[in-house]
């Protein structure tokens, strides 16, 4: 734990025949509901009527930012949403997503999930050929890049688009007609395309995610994931799709699987629960400890958990409550207070641990703060002994895509050994999976693991 969530991008084409033409907007915020565990400072919705782009974006939670009356504000048939946690430009309205642009040929509108390493260029490149920025987002500058090649038609702006921007990005795009998603040339942040339900017999249209989870949330059907590099043009016509020259091969982001999707989410086929299931198995052949009972860390922890009692034939309890209600509207002014915060997000269930050896598993060890607490809110109720289990490696380096991680003087694995570590948490003792065993339990090797290697795909 530690970590920050990036962003969730949706998108909804409903077909022209059907009755309701105020549910691409309904449907967009259902799905953005279901993604908000990856970014809780703003939400925004888009929709199009085929004529007029209309935008509605504000600071904070997707139920707080859209009420009943926006809906009928909202009308038309194609929407695309965000959610934003800030990466990349400060935490402002200015910089909330989607962004919209209307110029001479039209309007589009977009929503970006990801980080560009070459923003600081192509920026100075734009500014020096006379765009003007509202905003210090990446996301403005692929906006004006794909808006400045408009006239080539849609399509080929983006691919244009897409030799020059070298990073993370999944995008959901708005235009007048057409719904579009890309994926960056490396698969970095995910995106996949489902099916919307039928209405009265008739075909219901397609859904853009981040995660599979939302469009369960709208009733829809998985259809597959974006590939790398791929563009969807979804409009009347159907789904098109191409691709630019991919040279470089598909490393999705390891920590969509350790932490920030989803259990109830597949990505790129895999079961996210299933793979924290196996990373839990791999965990406890690596490194197993005699013990009472083993409880992981709420959300993310407890597949891993699951799966480590289950190999280690340690029984598995409840042993942690997570309060849920604490969203990110109270940011508490010194650094300890925030680490504090802890113990209001977390707590122990006594009768679970009371005079027990007890294995708490966690995604992974990031500042190191939380885990102190962690270990500190499980000796408070009662447990015998702390072994801490992570179902990451150390995270040694920083994200440069998309992800917020602290400096690598603040990153606890980059600067201690396991054992200093261990001592500095409270713990009786400490294991991390190895890289080699977490690969092997998410079954393939097509996996960004910059953060712990120091390995970036761009
Ligand atoms: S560096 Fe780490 S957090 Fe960033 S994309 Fe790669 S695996 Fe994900």
């Amino acid at each position: 734990m530690g970590l920050k969530d990036e962003c969730g991008v949706c998108g909804i084409f409903r077909p022209e025949n059907l009755e309701s033409d105020s549910t691409a907007s309904s449907m967009a915020y259902f799905a953005l509901v279901s993604l908000q565990h990856r970014g809780q400072e703003s939400a925004g919705i888009v929709v199009s009527d085929g004529q007029t782009l209309k935008l509605k974006k504000e600071m904070g939670l997707v139920g707080d930012v859209f009420h009943k009356e926006d809906f009928e504000e909202l009308k038309g048939r194609i929407a695309i949403g965000h959610v934003r946690y800030a990466t990349a430009g400060g935490r402002t309205i200015e910089n909330a997503q989607p962004m919209l642009n209307s110029f001479k040929l039209g309007s589009i509108a977009l929503a970006h999930n990801g980080q560009l390493v070459n923003y600081e260029p192509l920026r100075e490149m734009l500014e020096d050929s006379g765009s003007t920025f509202n905003s210090t987002s990446d996301t403005e500058v692929i906006l004006k890049l794909i808006a400045r090649s408009y006239k080539k038609g849609i399509e080929n702006a983006i691919h244009g688009t897409m030799q020059l921007i070298k990073g993370s990005y999944a995008l959901c795009i708005l235009t007048q007609d057409s719904l579009i998603g890309v994926r960056d040339p490396n698969g970095i942040r995910p995106l996949c395309l489902g099916k919307l339900p039928e209405v009265d017999g008739k075909p219901g249209g397609y859904i853009l995610a981040s995660e599979s989870c939302a469009i369960d949330s709208v009733n829809g059907e998985l259809i597959r994931d974006i590939k790398p590099g791929e563009i969807i043009i979804i409009n009347k016509d159907g789904i098109h799709s191409s691709s630019i020259d991919v040279k470089n091969r598909k490393q999705t982001c390891v920590f969509e699987y350790v932490y920030f999707s989803r259990p109830d989410s597949v990505i790129d086929g895999i079961p996210v629960q299933e793979a924290r299931y196996r990373m839990g198995q791999a965990l406890a052949l690596e490194s197993f400890v005699e013990a009472d009972v083993v409880v992981g860390v709420p959300d993310s922890g407890i597949g891993a958990a699951m799966g480590y009692s289950k190999a280690s034939g340690i029984p598995y309890v409840t042993g942690i409550v997570k309060n849920k209600y604490i969203g990110r509207t109270f940011i508490a002014p010194t650094q300890k207070e925030r680490e504090n915060m802890v113990f209001v997000k977390l707590n122990a269930i006594s009768s679970d641990l009371r005079g027990k050896k007890v294995v708490v598993i966690d995604d992974s060890i990031v500042r190191g703060t939380t885990s102190r607490r962690l270990v500190q809110i499980l000796r408070r109720a009662g447990a015998k002994e702390v072994h801490f289990r992570v179902s990451s490696p150390p995270v040694k380096f920083p994200c440069h895509l998309g992800i917020d991680t602290p400096s690598k003087n603040e990153l606890i694995s980059s600067m201690h050994e396991v054992d200093e570590i261990c001592k500095e948490i409270g713990a009786d003792t400490l294991a991390f999976i190895s890289l080699d065993g977490m690969i092997k339990a998410l079954g393939g090797d097509s996996f960004c693991k910059g953060c712990f290697n120091g390995e970036y795909p761009v």
